[in-house]
Formats: C-alpha cells, sequence, structure tokens
C-alpha cells in the first residue's frame, strides 16, 4: 500500500480555512459559534461530504464525519482536533489535525486501502476557552467530564448562556445526548502542531506524544489593610502585595523542589488594589497554573502552594481566600498507539522524538474515553496562538502520511 498526501490540496484547504476570519490576513480570530465560525464549518462539512464521508453533528457542534469500514460492528478508530481560534492566532493550530485528518483518509481512500474499522473525523467544538472560558468544552462533554447541566450556567461576556448561543447557531440537540460511552472508539489519534521549540530544535520530524500535562488553575486573593504610604509606620503594616509576593516566590520554589523537568508553576495574574503609588495595598489577586504530566505530583505542588498562603498570611496578619478553579487529571497515551506511531515514522524513515504535550488539547478528554495518542509536527520557532505561526508544507504533509499510515493499522 502506498500512501500519498496530496500536500498542495491541504496547503489550499488551510489557506481557504484561514479566510474565515474576523481579522485580516496573516491573523485568524475565529470565536466558537461565531459567524466566521459557523462559515468555516459549513466549508469543512463540504469537504468531508465531497469526500464521501457520512456527517452527523451533536447538541454541542461537534462534528462527525465517518468513513465506514467492512465490519460495521466493530468500534471505530477516530482522528480530530477543532477549528476554534483565540483573537490574533494563526493559521495552524487545531486546522492541521482537522485538515490534515480529512486528506490522510482521502489518501488512504485513494491508495485503495479498506479499513475493517470505521474511521471517523472529529470537529470539536470550542478547544479554545475564548469564548465561554473553558477549554475543550466539545471534548470534556463528549467524555462526560463536563456535566451537561453546563448548558444553562455558562454564559459568554455578553450574558448569553451556552443553551442560547448554541440554539441560535443550530445546535439545538439536547447535551445530554453528546456524551460517548467508553468503548465506543478502539482509539483515538490527534494530529497537531507541536507549540513548543523541541522538535524544531533538535531536527526531528515527528514527536510521538506520551503523556499530556493538566493545568491546575487557583484564584487567590489576599486581603491586608490599605493605608497612606506616608503614615503607616512599617512596623503596624499589613501590605498585600509584600504578602502576595512572597507566595509568588513559594509557587515557583513548590515547582522547582519537585526536581522534575515536567513540573511547572507559573502567577500569570497579579492585580493590586487600588494600586496607587501613595497607598499601601490592601488587597491583591493572584492567578496560578500549576502543571504536570503525574496527577500526584501536581496536588503535591497544589498542597504546597496551600501551606505556604496559610503560613505566610499567618506570619503577615493578612487574609486569604483560595479558590481552585479546575484541576484536570494529566493523560497517558496508550502504549499501544504511541508503538504504531513509532512505527509509522519508523516505516516511512521519519525522525522522531518520544515526548510530552505541555499544552492540553482534546485528546486529554479523549483518553477518558478511549485509548488515545497524539502526532505532533514541527512549528517555527515553537511559535503558536500568535499570527506569525507557522508549520512548512513538507512538516504538514509528513503528519498527515504518519496519521494515514497510523489510522490504517489501527483501523486493520
Ligand atoms: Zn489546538
Amino acid at each position: 500500500m502506498s500512501i500519498s498526501i496530496d500536500q498542495n490540496l491541504l496547503l489550499n484547504e488551510l489557506e481557504t480555512l484561514a479566510s474565515f476570519s474576523e481579522v485580516p490576513p496573516p491573523a485568524v480570530t475565529r470565536i466558537v459559534f461565531s459567524e466566521q465560525d459557523l462559515r468555516a464549518r459549513r466549508y469543512v462539512k463540504e469537504l468531508c461530504t465531497i469526500a464521501s464521508l457520512a456527517v452527523r453533528e451533536d447538541g454541542a457542534g461537534n462534528t462527525f464525519a465517518r468513513w465506514t469500514g467492512t465490519s460495521e460492528t466493530s468500534a471505530a478508530v477516530a482522528t480530530g482536533s477543532h477549528i476554534d481560534a483565540i483573537p490574533n492566532a494563526g493559521r495552524y493550530d487545531g486546522t492541521v489535525g482537522v485538515l490534515g485528518g480529512l486528506e490522510s483518509i482521502r489518501a488512504l481512500r485513494r491508495s485503495g486501502f479498506q479499513p475493517r474499522r470505521s474511521i471517523e473525523l472529529i470537529i470539536f467544538t470550542s478547544e479554545e476557552p475564548t469564548r465561554f472560558g473553558i477549554g475543550c468544552l466539545g471534548s470534556r462533554l463528549l467524555a462526560g467530564s463536563l456535566d451537561a447541566a453546563v448548558d444553562k450556567n455558562l454564559r459568554d461576556q455578553s450574558g448569553k448562556t451556552l443553551n442560547h448561543v448554541r440554539r441560535e447557531a443550530g445546535f439545538g440537540a439536547d447535551l445530554v445526548q453528546v456524551r460517548i460511552p467508553a468503548g465506543h472508539y478502539s482509539s483515538f489519534v490527534e494530529l497537531h502542531i507541536e507549540q513548543g521549540p523541541i522538535l524544531e530544535r533538535e531536527r526531528a520530524s515527528i514527536g510521538v506524544v506520551t503523556a499530556i500535562a493538566a493545568p491546575a488553575s487557583l484564584r487567590i486573593t489576599i486581603e491586608g489593610e490599605g493605608g497612606h504610604a506616608g503614615a503607616v509606620l512599617m512596623r503596624d503594616r499589613r501590605d498585600a502585595l509584600c504578602a502576595a509576593a512572597e507566595l509568588v516566590l513559594a509557587v515557583e520554589a513548590a515547582a522547582k523542589a519537585t526536581g522534575a523537568i515536567d513540573t511547572v508553576a507559573t502567577t500569570g495574574v497579579c492585580n493590586a488594589f487600588p494600586s496607587a503609588v501613595n497607598s499601601v495595598p490592601s488587597r491583591v489577586q493572584l492567578e496560578i497554573d500549576i502543571r504536570d504530566i503525574d496527577g500526584d505530583r501536581r496536588q503535591h505542588v497544589l498542597a504546597e502552594v496551600e501551606q505556604a498562603a496559610k503560613a505566610i498570611c499567618r506570619r503577615r496578619g493578612t487574609r486569604h481566600e483560595l479558590r481552585i478553579v479546575n484541576a484536570d487529571a494529566p493523560g497517558t497515551c496508550d502504549p499501544r498507539i504511541v508503538e504504531a506511531i513509532s512505527k509509522a515514522c519508523t516505516d516511512l524513515k521519519l525522525s522522531y522524538k518520544r515526548m510530552v504535550s505541555r499544552a492540553y488539547h482534546d485528546s486529554l478528554f479523549m483518553s477518558r474515553i478511549a485509548p488515545t495518542g497524539m502526532i505532533f509536527i514541527p512549528c517555527r520557532a515553537g511559535v503558536s496562538h500568535r499570527p506569525d505561526e507557522y508549520a512548512s508544507p513538507d512538516a504538514i504533509a509528513d503528519g498527515a502520511r504518519v496519521l494515514a499510515e497510523t489510522l490504517a493499522k489501527l483501523a486493520s
């Protein structure tokens, strides 16, 4: 079987998809259920129909395009990614996995391959958290990691509920029906740009993902006592920003103390009130992101941060309130799929590197209901979520080729 990727066709389709955007090129903005998102969805669905795939959609707007295998009773193999894009993003994040997935299916068809298991392309709704404040909305619902009750609870910035927005976009089915049971898919593989610099730096053509890190995010509010910067003596102060400063360093120390390269922690938001040069800060809000591929180790760092907050506030006479915004469990890729992707690289004479995904993807949630794997391709300087995001035509075609080989192995 010789699989050939139609590189020109794939690149043209990526370019057309990038044109459905609220901002001029090379930037892409495509917020879920916006007019541009709906136009992009129509375009991709049309391509799937032209490729003779059977298209269905669920109430969340997740879209499934199926190539029926010879054994209709066997669980299907799935691939896919997302087409929504954060404001002022690039054109490859997510889209390479969707259109690359489609081209790998078409390439398998052209080669004369007959899958035993059906092969399904999935376009997940709202991988980006831009509109509803939560990432991977579609895959979370699909995997049962998010309750259907969010339909009425989640709101966008204009105050519209998810229920309202999705119905307006034409997705009226009940969210309860979105969930897919474990075992429905025999495997899931996502093709994605690396969004980091490692493959380019090490001159590897393909990244074979072994684990997906997941963030825990915390919001901490520290309350001290404000006052005049001249009048309040140092010995009488309960400065909220000084307490926060100690906590920021404690977050860094807690992550470093694990000694593991995969533990990372960041305080990305620090808002001080009243934020005036001649006023002692009375209140500070911090937002902290802790990630790891080892769930227990990440929970340990989280506990250390909680301890540090208590100790610092006790010592400084400040108070604090800590809220865990989310703490998703990290995902492990299935060894059988890691092996299948590695073998596909070897067969295609492409160099590969086993690596961890430090960003999370729809694959993280798919790994809860199906054995999952991810294929990374290099992107220039590791840049992503920016208009200058770039993956070379060869890298994209290599990724699609490896995906096609892998799908063939898993669907045979
Ligand atoms: Zn993505």
